[in-house]
C-alpha cells in the first residue's frame, strides 16, 4: 500500500528514499521547516568564512562552479561573484539535447558576470552508443548528463587545482529531507553513484557482459580515485546548506537582475526550469513517471505547498492538469540516436511501466492503478503565477545544438 505525505503530495515509494512520522508527515516536509527557523544569517556568515580559505592567492580562479541554461545556475554564480566575492571557473558538461534557449541563456550568463566557461563535448558517437544502452537497459536517457555533470567538475577541480566546487542546493535535502541543513553535507562519490546514477555506475556497465561500451567510450565519465581527491583538497560545497533555498523568488531575482530568459513548459507550471533541455520534460520525464508513479510536476508542487504558496489541493490539480499533457520532441531523439520504428520506440518505453503503478491488461496495454492521492475529488483551482521572459527566436528550425559540432 503506497503511503502519501499528508502535507505535501510524495509517495512513501519516492526514488531517493522518504520516511514518514506518526503525523503522516514526510522527512522531505519536516527538514523544509528548518527554512523558517534556522538562523540563516549565521549560516551565510559561516560559508563565508569557509569559502575564504579557499581565495587564490595567484589571482587565480577561487573555486569552480557547474552551470547549465536553465534550472539555478545564475542565482548560484550570483551568490559567489557578489555576496561571497569569488572568482569562479564555471564548467558546463554538453549534454546534447540543447535548446536556443539554454545557449543564449549560457551566453548571457558568463557575458552578464564576467566569467571563463569551460564545455566538455564528449565525442558524441560514444554518447550515442551509452544513451542507448543505459535506455534498453535501465530506461534511462540522462544517465550520461547525470554522470556528466559531476564528473566533469571534479576531473576539472584535480587538472586545475580548484580545490573548491560550488553547487546549488540538495536534491537528497530538497526532496526528501535525507539530511538536516545542519548537517552541511558535501558532495561524495557514494552519493552520485547511489542517486544521482541509480546505483549503475560506470565500472558496472563497462564490466556487464551485455554491454559493449568500452573503457575508451566512458573514460571521461569516471569520478577521479580516492588519491587524486586527497592530493587536491577537492571538497563541493552546497550553497542550499547555507541560503534558505528557494528556486522560485531567487529566479524572479535573476530575471530582474540579469535578464534570465525562461519559457512556459508545456508539462509543468513552472516556466524557471528544464526548458533548456528538448528531453527533460518530455522523454525522461515520461520515464520517471513510467517506473517512479510521478512526473516532475510532482517535485515542483511539492515545493510549493511547503512554501505555502499553493494548497495541498490546488496541488492535485495541477498535477492532474500537467502530467497528462502529451510528450514533444520524440522525433528528435529517435533521429540522434538512430532508432526509426516509432511503433516499437513507445513500446520500449512503455515496458518501463512499473506493476506497482501499472496493470497489464494485454501485450501492448496497460492501466495505471487507481493507488494515489492524484486520483482525490473535490479539486480546487490553483492561482499561483509564474513570470515569462521569452527569449530570442532565433530559428524556427527545431533540432539540438551541439556548440561546436555545429548543426548537424
Ligand atoms: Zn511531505
Amino acid at each position: 500500500m503506497i503511503q502519501f505525505c499528508k502535507k505535501c503530495l510524495y509517495p512513501s515509494t519516492h526514488p531517493l528514499g522518504i520516511i514518514f512520522n506518526a503525523n503522516g508527515v514526510c522527512s522531505g516536509c519536516e527538514i523544509h521547516e528548518e527554512k523558517f527557523t534556522l538562523d540563516w544569517q549565521f549560516r551565510l556568515n559561516k560559508l563565508k568564512k569557509l569559502t575564504n580559505k579557499y581565495r587564490s592567492k595567484k589571482n587565480n580562479y577561487d573555486c569552480i562552479v557547474p552551470v547549465t541554461g536553465g534550472t539555478d545556475s545564475y542565482f548560484i554564480v550570483h551568490v559567489v561573484k557578489n555576496i561571497l566575492k569569488l572568482n569562479p571557473l564555471l564548467v558546463h558538461y554538453n549534454k546534447y539535447y540543447n535548446t536556443n534557449l539554454s545557449i543564449e541563456n549560457l551566453s548571457n550568463l558568463r557575458i552578464k558576470f564576467g566569467c571563463d566557461i569551460i564545455i566538455q563535448n564528449l565525442n558524441m558517437n560514444s554518447i550515442k552508443k551509452l544513451t542507448k544502452y543505459t535506455l534498453y537497459k535501465k530506461g534511462n536517457i540522462y544517465w550520461h548528463c547525470h554522470a556528466g555533470n559531476t564528473s566533469f567538475a571534479v576531473q576539472t577541480s584535480i587538472k586545475y587545482k580548484i580545490p573548491l566546487i560550488i553547487w546549488g542546493s540538495h536534491q537528497g535535502i530538497e526532496q526528501v529531507g535525507m539530511f538536516s541543513h545542519k548537517d552541511e553535507v558535501e558532495m561524495t562519490n557514494r552519493y552520485w553513484i547511489d542517486h544521482d546514477l541509480f546505483n549503475f555506475s560506470p565500472e558496472k556497465i563497462i564490466n556487464d557482459i551485455d554491454s559493449e561500451i568500452t573503457e575508451e567510450d566512458i573514460n571521461s565519465l569516471f569520478y577521479p580515485n580516492f588519491k587524486e581527491i586527497m592530493d587536491c583538497g577537492t571538497r563541493g560545497l552546497y550553497l542550499g546548506n547555507y541560503i534558505p533555498w528557494d528556486s522560485k523568488i531567487q529566479n524572479e531575482l535573476m530575471i530582474r537582475k540579469y535578464n534570465y530568459k525562461t519559457q512556459k513548459n508545456i508539462r509543468s507550471f513552472d516556466n524557471y526550469q528544464y526548458f533548456d533541455c528538448y528531453n527533460y520534460l518530455n522523454i525522461h520525464d515520461l520515464l520517471k513517471f513510467f517506473k517512479h508513479g510521478y512526473s516532475k510536476v510532482t517535485d515542483q508542487v511539492c515545493r510549493e505547498i511547503r512554501f505555502k504558496r499553493i494548497s495541498r489541493e490546488q496541488g492535485i490539480s495541477i498535477i492532474r492538469h500537467y502530467e497528462k499533457k502529451k510528450i514533444s520532441h520524440i522525433d528528435l531523439f529517435m533521429d540522434w540516436i538512430g532508432i526509426k520504428d516509432f511503433t516499437s520506440f513507445m513500446n520500449l518505453l512503455d515496458s518501463f511501466k512499473n506493476e506497482i503503478f501499472w496493470r497489464k491488461i494485454d501485450v501492448k496495454k496497460y492501466k495505471r492503478k487507481v493507488c494515489s492521492d492524484y486520483h482525490k475529488k473535490n479539486i480546487k483551482k490553483h492561482n499561483i503565477a509564474f513570470k515569462n521572459n521569452p527569449g530570442k527566436i532565433v530559428s524556427s528550425k527545431k533540432g539540438y545544438i551541439f556548440f561546436g559540432k555545429g548543426f548537424i
